[in-house]
């Protein structure tokens, strides 16, 4: 796996996304990533490549818990210092690759015949590590949703993002706000 540099919305998406599949997040829909079909279709939707073997889901959810930690982390420096940990578990260094249009872009390649699992934890890692030092550490936030235990990193532009799952989360409270509004005018 080739990994991007500037392209850390990727992977701190992907950082996102896997937080907010555990059943301590989704409450009443449970666990997200229950079998490894769920796993299938969790990647195929965020364009991972992979083998899946039966090892594969105990292992992402382990990676899961760890990411759950650096998203909560108060600590700036502990979430550099884990997300480099989660780089180094395949990543093999930079090297420059040719985008779209020709022109040299940096990334970060995993080692061959690395698992699943450590690919995840150098893109989620490198998404992390790259938000953090463009955007800053108030992007790590938590779902401003009462009822949710979500986490997220905003790499919106606006820098506005409040919801761990904003059509989930935000839906209910954005509905509930709509009404006192109009009740006010
Ligand atoms: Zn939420």
């Amino acid at each position: 796996m080739k990994i991007d540099f500037n392209d850390y919305a990727r992977g701190a998406g992907l950082a996102t996304d896997l937080v907010n599949t555990a059943p301590e997040v989704r409450r009443i829909a449970g666990e997200a990533l229950a079998a490894l079909p769920d796993l299938r279709r969790f990647l195929d939707e965020r364009g991972v490549d992979a083998e899946l073997t039966a090892d594969d889901l105990a292992e992402v959810h382990e990676l899961r818990r760890e990411l759950r930690v650096l998203l909560d982390a108060e600590d700036e420096d502990q979430v550099a210092e884990g997300a480099a940990d989660l780089v180094r578990r395949a990543g093999i260094g930079p090297l420059l690759g040719r985008d779209a249009d020709g022109r040299w872009k940096w990334q970060v390649e995993t080692a061959p015949d690395s698992p699943l699992v450590d690919e995840l934890a150098a893109l989620a890692g490198l998404g992390l590590l790259g938000a953090l030092r463009a955007l800053g550490h108030n992007r790590f936030r938590h779902c401003a949703s009462p009822d949710c235990e979500g986490a997220f990193v905003d790499t919106s532009k606006a820098g506005r993002r409040r919801y761990c799952t904003p059509d989930l989360c935000g839906n209910r409270i954005n509905v509930a706000n709509h009404r006192a509004r109009h009740r006010t005018t």
